[in-house]
């Protein structure tokens, strides 16, 4: 057991660019919530969403709403309004 590389406090994981297929490391959501995060290969542009266990990615144009942080933005200003 090595925990040397654990010492800060965002933990990074790699994961598969939906894009180009490459290994690319992204830092884990600090929540639930979707976040963007850019490949390291392609600079291509997706979405990571943290589930109860492990993590979905998604590409932007074939997520719901629901796991598009964009989206999520708008529907939650809107609903302000009433
Ligand atoms: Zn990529």
């Amino acid at each position: 057991m090595s925990n040397s590389a654990v010492a800060t406090k965002v933990s990074s994981k790699d994961v598969q660019c939906p894009y180009c297929k490459q290994a690319t490391s992204i830092e884990m959501p600090e929540n639930y919530a979707p976040v963007y995060r850019y490949c390291t290969s392609c600079n291509a542009k997706f979405i990571v969403e943290r589930l109860a266990i492990g993590l979905q990615i998604l590409k932007p144009e074939e997520a719901p709403c629901d796991s598009d942080p964009d989206c999520r933005d708008i529907e939650m200003g809107d609903s302000d309004e009433q």
